[in-house]
């Protein structure tokens, strides 16, 4: 008389094996962007349902005047991506969002999204930090390498900047961390804007992730963060800095980083162990 239902129970828990229906959900959230927004959801979008894992949705602001309708349904979704940089989110949204990531949603911050909202305390918390906006030292300190070690930098000074765009190496700082474990050691990054100075909270934040911005290129001179990982409550967020254009996305190691960190951010596990053969090695830039 057991066998009947255990079978049954067998053919259940073997059907989301067979990859018939990704099994998370994802929203991407923009409409407003001092970036080609219109070009990048879309790579965004499509490399989150390339992994297999992800069902993805799209929120996208007005493009300007009252968002007051702007009301996403977080809670139906394992993680929300933001590629959206500009004006304040009603209160009411804020405050569901805040409510969302305290009991454990997940967060992915892309690039500009990380100049949004430097009035909004608790989005500073969960991006760790930020650029522009006013950001300075009372929004809180930078996060820079010394004798192996990240330590906060309180010094005076304005949050955000970058020089001129070039491909640059990306050095793995935490390689036991679920987004970056087994991927090579470090990897040159196609193209891009290489962020410095960013500033914030800093708070509960690792560093996955650097890259060196070079003086001769218009940086800092320090090794930067590029992939962070932040817990916020139970909610986990995945920072990275990245992406300032549709060529920069097309980099093999921005898609793998995205998925392994919206996977992450969506389940605290990546299962996504296989490097993919074209990813790109500490020499050479390799796109799709
Ligand atoms: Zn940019």
């Amino acid at each position: 008389m057991l066998r009947s239902p255990i079978c049954f129970g067998l053919l259940l828990c073997a059907l989301p094996c067979l990859g018939a229906e990704p099994m998370l959900k994802a929203l991407i959230v923009d409409g407003q962007n001092n970036h080609n927004w219109k070009a990048t959801t879309p790579l965004l979008k499509k490399y989150l349902e390339d992994s297999g894992l992800f069902s993805v949705d799209v929120a996208t602001t007005p493009a300007n005047g009252d968002l007051s309708r702007f009301k996403p349904d977080f809670a139906g979704y394992q993680v929300v991506v933001s590629n959206y940089n500009g004006a304040p989110w009603p209160k009411e949204t804020q405050q569901a969002f805040e409510k969302y990531m305290r009991h454990g949603g997940g967060l992915v911050v892309v690039h500009a999204a990380d100049n949004a909202f430097p009035q909004w305390k608790a989005y500073n918390e969960m991006i760790g930090v930020g650029g522009w906006g006013g950001r300075n030292e009372k929004s809180g300190p930078y996060v820079r390498l010394r004798e192996g070690q990240f330590v906060r930098d309180t010094s005076p000074g304005g949050g955000g900047s970058h020089g001129a765009q070039h491909a640059f190496l990306v050095v793995v700082r935490d390689g036991k961390h679920p987004i970056t474990a087994g991927l090579p050691s470090s990897w040159m990054h196609a193209s891009d804007e290489l962020y410095d100075r960013l500033r914030g909270p800093a708070a509960n934040l690792t560093v996955l992730a650097t890259a060196y911005a070079d003086p001769k290129q218009g940086g800092s001179g320090e090794q930067e963060p590029m992939l962070m990982a932040i817990d916020y409550g139970k909610g986990r967020v995945f920072h990275t800095t990245l992406g300032h254009s549709p060529e920069a996305m097309h980099c093999v190691g921005f898609i793998v980083t995205l998925q392994r960190g919206a996977e992450w951010a969506a389940t605290g596990e990546v299962t996504q162990s296989k490097i993919p053969g074209d990813f790109p090695t500490s020499d050479k830039v390799s796109v799709r």
